[in-house]
This record gives C-alpha cells, structure tokens and sequence, in this order.
C-alpha cells in the first residue's frame, strides 16, 4: 500500500511500518484532559495526529482513530494523591464536576474544527468505560500484578518488573526510579513508593465517584486508555501516539498494564509528538506561558502583535517534523502566513491554467514529476511535512511561472498538468489539511489591499494626477467597489 517508514518510540528506530490487520489499521491518541480550555501546545499535538491519520486514510488503510476524551478527574498528581481536577474546577467555576467536563469538550470540539481537524472514529471517556477498567484492575490483582489496600488497588511495579522489563519505553531504570522515591518510601499505604493507582478510594466528600469491588472510588489516570484501546482497538494494535511528555509515566503504566493482563506488547508502533514552547520553555498552564486558541485568532496576547489565522497555525505547525521541538514566536507566524497564502494562491493559480502544449520542456516537465514523487516520499519518511512542504514550494514556483506567463501550462504534457493539479490539491487540502479561509480573514487582506489603493489615490490628488485618480475611482466602480471621500478620511463600500 505504501512505503511508509515510523519512528518507533519503543524500538528506537526507524521501522517499516507492517499493519497487523491490512487494510485495517488501529490508531489510539491520547485525548484532552476536559478540565480547561486546551492550549495551542496541545493543539500542535492533535493537530499532528490528525495529519498521520489523514495520510494514513490517504495511503489506502481503513483507519479506526480511537482519541479518548479524559473526564474522570484523576488526581494532580500521578502517584495517586493531590486534589480531583475536575472537582476543583467545579467549585471554582460554581459547577456540577459533569458541567465542567460538558464545558470543555464541546470547547475542545470547537477547537479541533478551527484548526480542521477531523473527527475520530470513536471517542471514548473514561467516566463512559468504569466497568472496563475495573474489570482490567481485577484481572491484574488474579496475574499478581497489583494488590488491593484500604479500599484502593494499585499496580506492583516491583513483582512486574521481576518478570517483564518496567521501564522500556522511557528507558528508565526500576532502581533509579525508587531512589527518586525514596523519601516517601514506608510513608504510604503502597508497598513501594513507584506502585501506582489503578483505583482510589474516594473520601465521602469526593463526588465522581462509583462503586467497585473495593468500595466506592474512582480509576486511577493511566488505566482508561488500556481499557479503552483494548476494548475498541484489541489487545494488540498498530499505532499508539500522544505527546512526548506522556510517554513516562502514562504511557510506561500503559504497557505494564496491558502486558501484565495478556503477557504480549499492546502497540506495535508508539509516537511521539513534541512539545511546543515559548520563549524555549514548553507551553503548559502551570507555567502560566501558554497561548489559547483564543487569544489567537482575536490577537488578544502579549506575544502577538496581531491575530492570526488558525490555518497560519496549522501551516507552522506542519512546516517542522512532529517529532522536532517548535518554538512559537511572530517572525514565525509571519512567515507561516507568506508560505500559507503562496500554496493557497498556486491551487487558485492552478484551476486556472489552460492547456495548450506547444512543445514540451523536457527539464520542466521531469522536475514536475520528480518533485510530485518526492511529495509521497517525504511523507513515508516518518510523516516528513517539513520535506513535504519544501516540495510544494517547489511546485509553486513551476505553477507562478506558467501563471505569469499567460496562464498556459504548454511546456508540459495534458498527463504531468493532470498529475500537478492532483498532487498538488490533495497535499495541500486532504493530508496537510489547509483550507482557504472565511470572508472574515479574507477581509482583513482586502482592508490592506485597499488601503494601499486609497494611499496611492490620495497621493495623485495631492500630485494633481486627475488621470490616475480618476481611473483608480472608475476602475474600483467596475469593481463593485465605492471610494467614499469624507472631510476627515476616505473608505471604501463593497456595493
Ligand atoms: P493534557 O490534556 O494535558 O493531557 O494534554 C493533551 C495532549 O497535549 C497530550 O498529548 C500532551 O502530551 C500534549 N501537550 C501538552 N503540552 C504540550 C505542549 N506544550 N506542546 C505539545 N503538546 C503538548
Ligand atoms: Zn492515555
């Protein structure tokens, strides 16, 4: 189907990719925490996933793209103790805890539609899938593999890792790790500080809350995405990804949980998106350094000295590799913002090119078609849209040219027309996934264009160049365009 390579964040290498179940293909995603609104460092995140998942459906596969909505209210802290996220937003928001996962899903929703990020074929919550990881948390106690105290079971790290590797993901050491916890070791309920929680017991005020075999409590963090990736996806699949910084603890708790229930490796192949930063510092809201999609698309940001688009967005996300770090500052977004309009004007340039091959420039005509490979090429190579998007500029310089110059494509054949036009569109719009923006954003481009129009009018008045005013005037009536002079200052009225 495709010559796809992934890095695999377990293997550490570069690895053809081999689906298990061809043409079938299991993607999971770890999805949003719904206590707040997301930022743009997890939008970059999802916004990578959704164009592995665009290119995948591109290369032929039936994707099943499981992206879990996190509204259980786990704890701050991932060794089980700290306060219930969505608890405490709840008082602070004067809500129900279920009025503040409703609150941010649907803005999480309406966020992934900005950014035109298609929806998952399933979206699962963890409130949605108790049963499941109970179940699972009952099945790990029957392997030996966790133990039940006060009313909360937590996973043995120590007993798994005397039969299976703990740690081979993030390459952590079982050793380093309980020095790191020493201080807390004897202090708590676990038999060792590293164990985790698979379910805690609520205290009475608590309020999301079920019941178990254990008591009444809740699912500890990293148990619902094993529950939910196996209950939708099988206990083996293709494709695991989320962001760097969940691969230890989260997605290290992922494996053991999963291996420890049926003894063989979940994922054959794990992703990693990175991080975006700010000022170099990884974007999070407890650094208080994030940006919200918001604050973009209005400008109303400190770091901004305008709004941007979120496709502007979405094109500098798209022009680094998803595994690179990417730091986000405004000669960036200016730059996103010339490359995006140049690949938007090449489609537009493109639908409107004649046919009329006088004589085939054979230079021409084999870079065409070898930048055209080097457009599938880069994206096999580990999703490369950084190489991708190289290759499109290329192609929109050819399609300029052949623009300016007459709007005829005749140096090249009908067959390599028809290959660029293809190519070019379904880069740009189903795998990139760019679209042309709303008359809103379209405006804010004709509101400079006419300014400038009203600049140069204004200065052949001042030159008294009645000719080039006049014409400007007449040609804009043309147009559909009215120049209205006031005493103070001229505008203009799209008629
Ligand atoms: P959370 O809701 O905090 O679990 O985050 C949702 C997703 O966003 C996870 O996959 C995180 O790894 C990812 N994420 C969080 N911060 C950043 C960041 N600064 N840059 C990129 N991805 C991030
Ligand atoms: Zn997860």
């Amino acid at each position: 189907m495709s010559d796809l390579h992934i890095y695999n964040s377990l293997s550490r290498k570069k690895e053809k990719f081999e689906p298990l179940h061809p043409p079938f293909l299991g993607l999971y995603v770890c999805g949003p925490t719904v206590y707040n609104d997301v930022h743009l460092g997890n939008v970059r995140t999802f916004t990578s996933f959704d164009m592995i998942y665009r290119y995948l459906v591109y290369c032929g596969y039936q994707v099943r793209y499981v992206r879990n909505i996190t509204d259980a209210g786990h704890l701050t802290n991932e060794r089980g103790e700290g306060v219930n996220r969505m608890e405490s937003q709840a008082k602070l928001e004067s809500l129900e805890p279920m009025e503040v996962v409703q609150k941010y899903t649907v803005g999480f929703h309406d966020v992934c539609k900005l950014f035109n990020m298609l929806p998952p074929t399933i979206e699962p919550t963890a409130t949605g899938h108790i049963i499941e990881q109970i179940d699972m948390a009952q099945k790990l106690i029957e392997n030996g593999f966790a133990y039940a105290i006060n009313g909360s079971v937590y996973f043995d790290v120590r007993a798994y890792n005397e039969q299976h590797k703990y740690g081979i993901l993030s390459g952590r050491n079982i050793d380093e790790l309980m020095e790191g916890y020493r201080d807390l070791d004897g202090q708590e309920e676990k038999r060792n500080a590293i164990d985790f929680a698979l379910w805690k017991k609520a205290s009475p005020a608590h309020i999301m809350k079920w019941k178990s075999p254990w008591g009444e409590g809740f699912p500890g963090w990293h148990l619902e995405c094993s529950a939910m990736s196996t209950k939708y996806l099988g206990q083996q699949f293709d494709i695991h990804g989320g962001g760097m910084d969940l691969k230890f603890p989260h997605h290290e708790c992922e494996i053991a949980q999963n291996v420890g229930v049926c003894n063989h490796q979940p994922v054959r192949y794990w992703m990693h998106g990175n991080m975006l930063n700010f000022n170099g510092q990884k974007m999070s809201k407890s650094l208080g350094n994030s940006i919200l999609p918001i604050e973009l698309v209005t400008g109303n940001h400190p770091l901004l000295d305008k709004a941007y688009s979120p496709m502007t967005v979405r094109f500098l996300f798209m022009q680094s590799h998803y595994s690179s770090e990417l730091d986000i500052n405004i000669k960036g977004l200016q730059d996103a913002e010339k490359g995006l309009r140049k690949l938007l004007n090449a489609v537009k340039y493109l639908t409107a090119l004649n046919q009329d091959t006088i004589a085939i420039d054979e230079k021409t005509e084999k870079d065409i078609i070898e930048l055209c490979s080097a457009c599938k090429e880069s994206m096999d190579d580990d999703f490369n849209t950084a190489k991708l998007i190289a290759a499109l500029y290329e192609l929109a310089t050819h399609i300029n040219v052949f623009y300016n110059e007459g709007k005829q494509a005749n140096k090249i054949s009908e067959a390599t027309r028809t290959l660029l036009q293809q190519t070019f569109a379904t880069y740009v719009f189903d795998v990139l996934g760019l679209k042309e923006e709303s008359a809103a954003a379209d405006n804010t481009v004709l509101d400079k264009v006419m300014q400038l129009v009203i600049d140069i009018r204004k200065q052949s008045r001042e030159n008294k160049d009645w000719a080039t005013s006049d014409k400007i005037r007449d040609t804009l009536k043309d147009a559909g365009i009215v120049i209205k002079d006031s005493k103070d200052e001229t505008s203009y009225e799209i008629s």
